[in-house]
């Protein structure tokens, strides 16, 4: 048999889907760049430079002799940890393999075929991606120019198929929050609206206090960013408790790893750790963008995340090839031109401006 003989056996909207490119794995850029991971400036996935709460370690490995045993499927600990942290009992709370698991599972929850979701690029790749893979049709409102939500245009792709309209608050990749009254607009429109607020840490605006009047509504969290256990994997949704058991219908029973839950419990009992670092990269945000607006040819957009969006006026390739000459990684938007930089720490971010300031201009000059 060859390869067309086994295309048979697939799903054929799967065997048309294009691959999700995912940024570079770091050993991969080590052997490739044949250098220390310590000279490469990984600034494309939103990881947390400060890492993880350094208990860490020693906690997995005071459990780890329980690595034999399934974890709790109901999760009791870790949602009732997670319910202390958010505000709400632990009923509201759905734990899952990384936030974009939960997404998966709710898109399989809701959606027949040809349902749509409405959402508002530029914004995370992945919720179009889990929408086609669930049979549903991605409805694209664009946002406006500064990247805020047009709340107007939105309403006008609501169609009689509309499931739910998903945004992400702070956006990715351009770091900008729905404003309140523009979420409680789309909530008013009576579809299920799910909200991305995987980097809620770094700009502290959540719609969690709309959740008892709103039940439509459905919040997504992850501990990859403000907790640095992005490896681990590890996301929570918080929604109305009817929808909770409907989804421990459909999901896998042990789909939290007992690491995972380990990890998510000493983040949330350490928290000072992860609100330090928290704080020193929402500083660097503020410095560094104000520093970028000042280098010819590049201009950040606000932002309420741990990272930036720049947009240049340079070649977007020949940027790319200079910044890989000094192993700097951050991800690229060829629609808008622009990168997104992962905040790193001050001598990082330093190294990251000196390097673009010293990007010759297409013309000769700097
Ligand atoms: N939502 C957004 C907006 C993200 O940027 C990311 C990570 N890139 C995720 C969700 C995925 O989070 P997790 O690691 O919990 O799956």
């Amino acid at each position: 048999m060859d390869d067309s003989d086994l295309a048979k056996f697939i799903r054929t909207d799967i065997a048309k889907m294009a691959s999700y490119a995912p940024a570079p794995y770091l050993p991969d850029l080590e052997e490739k760049y044949a250098c220390q991971k310590d000279e490469i400036l990984k600034l494309d996935q939103g990881e947390n430079i400060y890492g993880p709460v350094p208990g860490l370690g020693e906690a997995l490995s005071r459990n780890g002799n329980n690595f034999n045993l399934y974890p709790d499927p109901e999760y009791k600990r870790l949602r009732s940890a997670i319910g202390k942290y958010v505000g709400v009992d632990r009923e509201y709370v759905m734990v899952g393999s990384g936030s974009d698991e939960l997404l998966d599972l709710i898109l399989r929850l809701i959606l027949g075929e040809g349902d749509e979701v409405v959402y508002c690029p530029p914004t995370y790749g992945m919720g179009a991606m889990l929408i086609g893979l669930n049979k549903g049709r991605i409805i694209a409102a664009p946002r406006n120019d500064d990247f805020s939500l047009n709340v107007r245009s939105l309403k006008d792709h609501i169609s009689g198929r509309t499931k739910a309209i998903l945004i992400c608050s702070p956006n990715n990749p351009t770091g900008k929050t729905a404003a309140r009254e523009e979420i409680e607009a789309v909530l008013s429109i009576g579809k299920l609206v799910i909200i991305d607020e995987a980097y809620f840490e770094f700009c502290d605006k959540t719609s969690i206090a709309l959740l008892h009047k709103h039940k439509n509504l459905i919040i997504l969290r992850t501990f990859s960013k403000w907790a640095g256990l992005a490896g681990l994997r590890l996301g929570y949704a918080v929604m109305d408790p009817y929808f909770i058991d409907e989804i421990f219908k459909i999901k896998l029973p042990f789909n939290v790893n007992a690491a995972a839950e380990i990890g998510g419990l000493v983040a949330l009992d350490n928290l000072a750790f992860a609100k330090a670092a928290v704080q020193k990269i929402t500083s660097e945000r503020e410095r560094i963008y104000g520093i970028v607006n000042d280098v010819p040819g590049f201009t950040a957009y606000p932002s309420e995340a741990n990272f930036l969006f720049i947009r240049t006026e340079h070649d977007l390739s020949a940027l790319k090839s200079h910044l890989e000459n000094n192993r700097i990684f951050p991800r690229y938007y060829e629609e808008q031109n622009a990168i997104r930089l992962t905040i790193g720490k001050p001598d990082q971010n330093n190294k990251v401006i000196a390097c673009l300031r010293s990007l010759k201009r297409p013309g000769g000059s700097r």
